[in-house]
């Protein structure tokens, strides 16, 4: 008799284990550590909260703050220790025997991995010429067999929104819930918030990890209808967001400017890294709105492997490459390099 629950024994661990390297571009992460004065702002925050207690089960400053960023009401949002647990009680919630996850391919690996947990079918849905979604087919998909349908917008790792009537018409001609996931809302500016008066099917889903700048911090959030809320609520652990990553959040949100900041900066090096690979015979940059840029070159392997003998970590992923957009310096020096390989 196997202990282990079938459907379990085969999925690959996720790795996090460290490659040590000089310049880190692989996982999306901010360059900047947070200023000293927002740092002082969470010691003040260390010294109030009473850490024998349990932490608010409903997060109630947080969600107020998120409501007044989001422009919904509180009872609209769910928040999560990292969008990756809120990915998970959405396919608790409506995934499971019988039902479907559906994202398109390539795209960001957790959909797939938790609906593999979650014994929810996965159905990905290859991306047409140019990166864009293959809208008729997605939704057939979608009609077979109640699904949870995953859009990353924009999406990783091709780096660029997908066009906006594509998405509204799944949302429209789909029974299915619609994920958008926003992670990269602060560089895109572009969302789906307002359309949640309309669309009773569509949940939104963010994350302080990428424009804030806090992956450390493990929060995310989601935003949908009280319904959805009310489902979600069913599935999601008691205490799931801890006292100081509540604190944290609220602090960052009360702090915009930090984020205008490094967003703003961000933004710069990306647009000057992607003109300056654009310029490198051999290279195939794709158009962002990220904090990273997908490029294709002949032999991604070897510019892999040359680039992190030098000590530059970049991420391979689907046929091309991911960097993440680093300090000014970093991104210099990722690109000369490059230049020196090919
Ligand atoms: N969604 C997308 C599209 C992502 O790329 C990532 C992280 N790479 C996440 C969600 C996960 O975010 P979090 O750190 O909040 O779990």
């Amino acid at each position: 008799m196997k202990l282990i629950r079938p459907g379990i024994l085969d999925i690959t661990s996720y790795n996090a284990k460290p490659i040590p390297c000089r310049v880190k571009l692989d996982i999306m992460e901010s360059p900047y550590d947070l200023p000293q004065g927002i740092k002082s702002k969470i010691k003040d925050a260390c010294e109030r909260i009473r850490f024998n207690l349990y932490p608010d089960p409903e997060a109630i400053a947080l969600k107020k703050a998120l409501a007044d960023y989001t422009g919904v009401s509180s009872e609209m949002i769910l928040v999560g220790n990292g969008s990756d647990e809120l990915i998970l009680y959405l396919l608790l919630c409506f995934g499971g025997d019988g039902r479907r996850a559906i994202f398109p391919e390539p795209t960001f690996s957790m959909y797939s991995t938790l609906a593999r947990i979650t014994s929810t079918e996965s159905c990905s849905v290859p991306l047409r010429k140019g990166f864009e979604l293959d809208t008729s087919e997605i939704i057939t998909e979608a009609n077979k067999k109640p699904s949870v349908i995953f859009i990353a917008y924009p999406n990783n790792p091709t780096g660029d929104c997908f066009q906006r009537k594509k998405v509204l018409r799944i949302i429209r001609e789909t029974g299915a819930l619609v994920v958008i996931d926003e992670a990269y809302y602060e560089f895109s500016r572009k969302s789906f918030v307002k359309d949640l008066s309309c669309y009773k099917n569509l949940v939104i889903l963010r994350t302080f990890s990428k424009g804030f700048g806090l992956a450390g911090l493990r929060c995310g959030y989601l935003v949908a209808n009280h319904e959805v809320i009310s489902w979600l609520n069913k599935v999601r652990l008691p205490y799931n967001l801890n006292s100081l990553s509540q604190e944290i959040a609220g602090i960052l949100l009360a702090e915009k400017r930090w984020m205008k900041k490094i967003t703003g900066e961000i933004i710069k090096q990306r647009d000057w890294l992607y003109n300056e690979l654009l310029k490198i015979k051999g290279i195939k940059p794709y158009p962002s709105k990220t904090n990273f840029i997908y490029f294709e070159t002949d032999n991604p392997d070897n510019v892999y492997v040359r680039l992190l003998s030098d000590g530059i970590l970049i991420k391979q992923i689907a046929s091309g490459l991911r960097v993440t957009i680093g300090k000014s310096e970093e991104n210099q020096e990722f690109l000369d390099r490059l230049n020196e390989i090919l």
